[in-house]
């Protein structure tokens, strides 16, 4: 890109988390409008333009309102960015998508349930466009942010890991969850975050999403000594993981 880019950030479905890790970039706030140019970010200021060049996508998919706006940014953007676990891949929301939808529109809304629209099934965002690229996480990493950002402004290709978080876990040492007789989906799941949860003593539950290969690339050794195919790991991605479709309904 020859000039500043403008960069825009929406959200959609979704608690704003990775939006709040924008915003609180603190000192390397700097860093990122030195390089971009912000037009527009609800959470954090009150101009707004549709002039932009990189669109970042925070949430999942859940009407049809939403996805007529997600087209327009599609149409104003030259390049979108999926950020979060939510807008990667459907994410917390998604949880719904294995219930009955009356009963979860009865169990958030009560009786008032028919004045809100949503469809049964919440949607990662490129289940309705195009995505260029992805921030993965809930939420997001801001080192990875920013250098996403960057490599997008250099013309570069964003250096994203997809090996599984194993590898990063095994390098700090920690004690498989495996061990505690728990269930973790760190095989077949995109590193990227350090193995963050397993160091703090609890498992992966799979927010950065399927690493591109798992059925080649996931972390047999790991596997094997528990007796588990990569296909038994990733039925246990029940947390963050339930929207998977083949293709988009307009293609
Ligand atoms: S990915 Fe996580 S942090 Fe981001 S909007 Fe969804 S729930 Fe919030
Ligand atoms: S299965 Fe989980 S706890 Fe065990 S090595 Fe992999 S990431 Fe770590
Ligand atoms: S360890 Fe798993 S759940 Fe935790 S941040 Fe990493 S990918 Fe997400």
């Amino acid at each position: 890109m020859s000039k500043k880019p403008k960069a825009a950030i929406f959200d959609f479905a979704g608690c704003e988390g990775d939006e709040l890790q924008i915003a609180n970039l603190e000192e390397q706030l700097l860093d990122l409008l030195n390089i971009v140019e912000v037009v527009s970010f609800r959470e954090v200021m009150t101009e707004h333009s549709d002039d932009y060049d990189i669109a970042f996508i925070e949430g999942s998919v859940t009407r049809d309102h939403d996805a007529e706006r997600l087209k327009r940014i599609r149409d104003n953007a030259d390049i979108v960015v999926a950020i979060g676990a939510c807008a990667t891949i459907g994410g917390i929301n998604s949880i719904r998508n294995t219930q009955d939808h009356e009963e979860v529109k009865q169990r958030v809304y009560g009786d008032k349930g028919d004045m809100f629209e949503s469809w049964d099934k919440a949607k990662a965002v490129d289940a309705v466009i195009d995505v260029d690229y992805k921030v993965h996480g809930c939420p997001i990493d801001r080192d990875e942010f920013l250098h996403v950002v960057k490599s997008l402004v250099m013309g570069k290709e964003p250096n994203i890991p997809d090996y599984p978080v194993c590898v990063e876990c095994k390098l700090n040492e920690n004690v498989c969850a495996f061990e505690r007789d728990e269930f973790c989906v760190g095989p077949v799941t995109r590193a990227g975050c350090d193995a963050c949860c397993v160091n703090e003593g609890t498992i992966c539950w799979g927010c950065r999403g399927l690493i591109d290969n798992p059925n080649e690339d996931a972390h047999m050794e790991v596997l094997e000594e528990y007796g588990l195919t990569p296909e038994e790991v990733m039925k246990k991605f029940s947390l963050y993981f339930n929207w998977q479709e083949e293709a988009r309904e307009d293609e």
